[in-house]
């Protein structure tokens, strides 16, 4: 990962904090294109009862409607956790270019166990057991430890309170 483009990882974080705050899940992502322009961005939006609003299935739907081929391919999709499997393949399927996360998929399942939180419905698999070649970077230790605290914040069900002080 390019020093410049750690900016679009903290937005992540940011976004996963704004998304704790209005009782959401914890996770946020940014659609960045080629030449560093931010293009799209969402995060989790699960508390109205669709387990599926995770926001890098949004941004894979995004970049189908918005961009050509060629301008998914070449984007990068940042991201405070690793894609669940669903979200992997809607990033395949739709084209999308590189993967930068900050938690691991297996760090966050660590989190739950610790946290004595049930293990998802839907297996966490590695992003490229589900879509195989793409270029994929995590996770990113210098924001982990914000990632792990807003988890355990939501777990803890202490979401509303002091989630600005998560991030530096
Ligand atoms: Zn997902």
């Amino acid at each position: 990962m390019a020093p410049d483009e750690l900016p679009h990882l903290r937005r992540c974080v940011e976004l996963a904090a704004e998304a704790l705050a209005d009782g959401d899940e914890p996770f946020g992502s940014v659609l960045v294109a080629a030449d560093g322009t931010v293009l799209a961005e969402d995060r989790n939006r699960v508390a109205g009862g669709d387990q599926t609003r995770h926001p890098e299935f949004e941004l894979a739907r995004w970049a189908a409607a918005n961009l050509t081929p060629e301008q998914r391919a070449a984007a990068t999709v940042f991201t405070s956790g690793e894609h669940c499997p669903m979200c992997a393949a809607a990033h395949g399927w739709v084209g999308l270019g590189r993967i930068v996360y900050v938690a691991s998929s297996e760090q966050l399942l660590g989190w739950l166990a610790e946290l004595g939180v049930p293990p998802p419905p839907v297996r966490a698999l590695p992003i490229r057991d589900v879509v195989p070649g793409l270029a994929v970077q995590g996770p990113i230790p210098e924001l982990a430890d914000q990632v792990h605290e807003l988890h355990r914040r939501h777990h803890r069900r202490d979401s509303r309170t002091e989630v600005d002080s998560v991030l530096g």
